[in-house]
């Protein structure tokens, strides 16, 4: 259902190096969910050459949720690339 009137939140993403604490944002008016943001811009920032480092879990499951919605370590592309990640 679409409303004649409705409002709009902007969900604002950001992204910090664990390294040098540089940061990126992105602001995707269009995702109102927050889930569905975390992994478009998971995606989105890996591809501009942010690097994730994946939290740890046991359960594949919960790493595989962790690893598309973004959950861990995350380095700015200059410190990926000093890494050599
Ligand atoms: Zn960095």
């Amino acid at each position: 259902m679409v409303l004649p009137l409705d409002l709009i939140a902007a969900t604002h993403v950001r992204v910090t190096c664990d390294l040098c604490g540089s940061d990126a944002r992105m602001c995707p008016k269009r995702w109102q969910e927050e889930r569905g943001a975390r992994e478009l811009a998971t995606h989105a920032f890996q591809k501009i050459g942010w690097y994730l480092d994946v939290k740890d879990h046991p359960r594949q499951r919960i790493y595989d949720d962790y690893r598309r919605e973004g959950h861990g370590k995350w380095y700015c592309p200059n410190c990926a690339k000093k890494k050599h990640m």
